[in-house]
C-alpha cells in the first residue's frame, strides 16, 4: 500500500527530465565493451611491434557518465525528503519517507536469510527499486481515488523518464525489470518482497501508534490475511501479537 505524500506537479523535476540531453556513446553502455575496447589499444603492438600509445577515452566520455548518474541521484533525493503519505493522513508528526520505507525493507531481505529457491541479492534490489518512481509522481494513495490502472501507468512513464535520466543501457534495464517484476508479483521474490512492504508498514503503524499514542486499525485491517509468504505471514503475526500484548498492558 502506498503510504507517503503525493507531490504536485513537481515542474522542477520535470524541467531537469526535458533538460538532460543525450550523453551516453552506444558504447559507453556497456563496460566491458569499453574496458576490452581499451585494453586492445594499449599497448598492444602497432605496425612494425612498437607498442601503440595509450589512449585515453573520448573526453567527454567519463564526464557525461557520472553527470548522468548525480542526474539520477539528483532526482532520488525526493525519494528523501517525500514523506508517505498514510501518516500524513493520520496527522503523524516528522512521518518517515519513501527512502525510510525502501531501506528497512531491504533489510528485511538482507536478514530473511537463505530461503529456498529465493534470490536474495534480487529481493533486496526490488525492495530499493519497488516506490522508486514516486521520485516523479509522489505516493498515490486509495484516498487519492485514482484507479489501480492510471496509478501503475503513470508510474510507469515516471520510470522511463528516470532510466532516461540514467542515460539507459543495462543498469536502467535492469532497474525496470526489478520494478515491472514487482508491479506484476510475477515471481517468488516479488511475492516475497511484496509481503515486506506490508510487514514493513504494520510494523511502522505499531511504533507510531506506540510513540504518537495513534490507533491505527486501518493498516492492520488492510493487509489481514494478504500475506503470500510463510515468512511474511509469520513476521506479520509476530508485529500483530506484540500489538495485542501492548494493548492488554495498557488496559
Ligand atoms: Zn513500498
Amino acid at each position: 500500500m502506498a503510504v507517503s505524500s503525493r507531490m504536485p506537479s513537481q515542474p522542477a523535476a520535470r524541467g531537469l527530465l526535458r533538460r538532460t540531453p543525450p550523453r551516453i556513446l552506444p558504447v559507453e553502455r556497456a563496460p566491458g565493451r569499453l574496458a576490452l575496447a581499451v585494453r586492445a589499444v594499449s599497448g598492444s603492438p602497432g605496425p612494425g611491434g612498437s607498442p601503440v600509445p595509450r589512449r585515453s577515452p573520448a573526453p567527454t566520455s567519463a564526464p557525461s557518465s557520472a553527470s548522468s548518474a548525480i542526474d539520477f541521484l539528483t532526482l532520488c533525493h525526493r525519494l528523501k525528503t517525500t514523506k508517505r503519505k498514510g501518516w500524513i493522513n493520520h496527522s503523524i508528526k516528522g512521518p518517515e519517507s519513501i527512502a525510510d520505507h525502501m531501506y528497512r525493507m531491504a533489510l528485511m531481505a538482507l536478514i530473511a536469510g537463505d530461503l529456498p529457491s529465493v534470490d536474495r541479492e534480487r529481493c533486496i534490489k526490488i525492495a530499493i527499486v519497488h516506490d522508486i518512481a514516486e521520485a516523479i509522481v509522489g505516493d498515490i494513495t486509495p484516498s487519492d481515488g485514482i484507479p489501480k490502472a492510471e496509478k501503475s501507468r503513470r508510474e510507469q512513464a515516471a520510470l522511463d523518464e528516470m532510466c532516461e535520466v540514467l542515460g539507459g543501457g543495462p543498469i536502467a534495464d535492469e532497474i525496470k525489470g526489478l520494478w515491472e517484476e514487482y508491479e506484476n508479483n510475477s515471481s517468488i521474490e516479488a511475492n516475497l518482497v511484496k509481503d515486506f512492504d506490508k510487514v514493513e508498514m504494520i510494523l511502522q503503524a505499531l511504533e507510531y501508534e506506540k510513540e504518537h499514542g495513534k490507533v491505527l486499525d486501518e493498516f492492520f485491517l488492510s493487509t489481514a490475511g494478504k500475506f503470500q509468504t510463510e515468512i511474511g505471514k509469520s513476521w506479520a503475526a509476530q508485529v500483530n501479537a506484540r500489538r495485542k500484548e501492548g494493548c492488554k498492558k495498557q488496559k
